[in-house]
């Protein structure tokens, strides 16, 4: 049922998970009128400095979770690994934005490939994997190199690996775990983007540009927009993440990651994944845009209007991670944002913040 009545101020948001995304969500939802209220197991969460009320339990932990429903108006989350349990059970007794089934579909890779492919939007050609025989006939359907993935808990590059030679398959179909598996056939991307759309409890959908990314030791290290792509391409881009928001009917933000693939003719795209949470690569949001990403996942959930998702300036968001975020003070020449997650502990490989350069537009 859509939601038609918007939420009021001082509407209570849960929020599962306490990282920076939670942080963020929850600095949005304030600026709207609303508090927060962030479950996580993790004592030292940053969302936790950012609002008074807390829960610090696991995420199997039923009292706790009642009692976290009971607290609350509405629930959300900044991770995609909401354990399926946890979504049920707190969906049972509060609204939960995005719904249970959204969350099942991006949790699991296959799934996820079918419910897209069923959408006539293109995926990488890919075969379940289920034991190493399987794997040898997938590898004779689809060529090599190819990228075995776990289907379920893989993220910045963690739970696959290329295979290059037949000769790799047993060691890395080992080394893989959780069971099943996918195998991908390996894309010769041009370029990754990625496109953050928005799907309110009413039914509007809003697509913020897409961004072009680029990793460096799979974590995202930036995010430019424009992405230097052909008009058309991003226009497709926009109507795919549409069209997945819309059957899913999901509500909430939820990040698209492409690959551009060169063509004959002019490159194609390919979804790698969808996230059903407010996306890194959608950061950029926060300084040249009317409305961010996260304020737009809040007013979907509330069944406010969505914002304008207009971009008013070209931006590179660069995030800090590690070590990067000691020396912020010299990474900010005017025209540029940082946004710091208040980590104490600056970890190898650890995202800390991050900076939007902003180029305002030519008159
Ligand atoms: P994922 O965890 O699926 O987002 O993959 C992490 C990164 O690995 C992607 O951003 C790509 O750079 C690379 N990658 C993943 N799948 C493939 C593929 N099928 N072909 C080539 N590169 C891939």
């Amino acid at each position: 049922m859509p939601q038609t009545t918007p939420l009021p101020q001082g509407t209570m948001i849960g929020i599962l998970g306490g990282g920076q995304l939670g942080r963020m969500l929850s600095l949005a939802a304030s600026k709207l009128g609303m508090r927060t209220h962030i479950y996580c197991p993790d004592s030292h969460s940053p969302a936790f400095e950012v609002t008074p009320h807390r829960t610090i339990a696991a995420y199997d932990d039923e009292a706790a979770l009642a009692a976290f429903a009971d607290a609350v108006d509405i629930i959300t989350y900044e991770f995609e690994n909401v354990p399926a349990a946890t979504a049920e059970f707190l969906a049972a007794r509060k609204p939960l934005h995005p719904g249970a089934n959204a969350l099942a579909v991006a949790q699991d890779r296959l799934k996820e490939k079918a419910f897209i492919a069923a959408r006539n939007i293109a995926v990488a050609p890919y075969r379940p994997v289920e034991t190493l025989d399987q794997l040898l006939a997938a590898i004779d359907d689809l060529a090599l190199p190819a990228v075995l993935k776990t289907t379920r808990l893989g993220y910045d590059g963690k739970g696959q690996r290329v295979i290059q030679d037949r000769s790799e398959a047993g060691a890395a179909f080992e080394q893989l775990q959780p069971k099943p598996l996918v195998l991908e056939a390996f894309v010769p991307f041009e370029k990754e983007i990625s496109v953050v759309v928005a799907r309110s409890s009413t039914g509007e959908v809003k697509a913020f540009d897409a961004a072009e990314n680029v990793h460096l030791h799979h974590i995202l290290h930036t995010s430019t927009v424009p992405a230097n792509i052909p008009a058309a391409l991003e226009k497709q881009a926009a109507m795919a993440a549409k069209a997945i928001v819309i059957a899913l009917n999901y509500v909430g933000v939820l990040g698209v990651e492409f690959f551009v693939v060169p063509g004959a003719e002019r490159p194609t795209l390919l979804v790698n994944e969808i996230a059903p949470r407010v996306h890194n690569s959608g950061h950029w949001t926060e300084a040249v845009c009317l409305t961010d990403q996260f304020e737009q996942h809040i007013r979907a959930i509330l069944g406010w209007p969505l914002g304008n998702p207009a971009r008013l300036a070209d931006v590179v968001m660069e995030n800090l991670i590690g070590d990067d975020s000691l020396a912020v003070t010299e990474l900010l020449p005017g025209g540029v944002q940082p946004h710091l997650y208040g980590k104490t502990d600056p970890r190898p490989g650890r995202k800390m913040g991050h900076i939007n350069k902003i180029v305002p537009k030519a008159e």
